[in-house]
């Protein structure tokens, strides 16, 4: 790795955002490429008030600090409203996200024209999925798991553990 080139980057601190409702190994891995990428990373859990997750702002967090131990140049916090106002505030100037099909795509170009249109210094960049996460997502974790399908391999071990107890009240 050159490190030359990371430490003249204008971009030292970026964030990784999104509902983690739960965690999942496709975030995970996207987290794990951004921190190599750049000195610090700040997983941004967005709180929305209009919307009921299955796990409480309080858990996503704690199972995101355990999901990213690892990672020593990553931090996690919550945070409500606009991203844009987020980034400024913790001076964070670049926003990182997963891509994985097509479907995305069209919302995520949305809301990073939104977010340059609010906020020009703020840059945006994508990552593509790993092949084997391409179809991953929270929604179809809880609903693999709210029916009984394994979600092995899919999710940290502690996120598995905290749905398991959600759905049939074991650890
Ligand atoms: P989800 O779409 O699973 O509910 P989030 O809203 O928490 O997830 O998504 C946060 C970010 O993580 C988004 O940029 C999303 O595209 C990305 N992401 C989600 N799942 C994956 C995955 N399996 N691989 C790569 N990126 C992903």
């Amino acid at each position: 790795m050159n490190e030359g080139i990371i430490m003249e980057s204008k971009y030292v601190k970026a964030i990784c955002p999104g509902s983690f409702d739960p965690i999942t190994n496709g975030h995970v891995d996207i987290i794990e490429r951004a921190s190599q990428l750049f000195p610090e990373v700040v997983v941004g859990v967005l709180q929305n008030p209009h919307k009921k997750p299955l796990f409480s702002i309080e858990d996503r967090v704690d199972l995101i600090k355990l999901a990213v131990l690892h990672l020593p140049n990553v931090s996690v916090c919550a945070f409500e409203g606009l991203l844009v106002d987020f980034a400024r505030k913790i001076n964070a100037n670049l926003i990182v996200k997963g891509l994985r099909a097509i479907s995305d795509f069209e919302i995520e170009f949305q809301m990073a024209l939104n977010n340059k249109r609010l906020s020009p210094e703020i840059e945006t960049m994508f990552m593509m999925t790993r092949n084997e996460y391409s179809f991953l997502s929270s929604s179809m974790i809880k609903e693999l798991a709210q029916f009984g399908g394994s979600i092995q391999g899919l999710v940290p071990t502690e996120v598995e553990k905290a749905i398991h107890k959600k759905f049939c009240g074991m650890s």
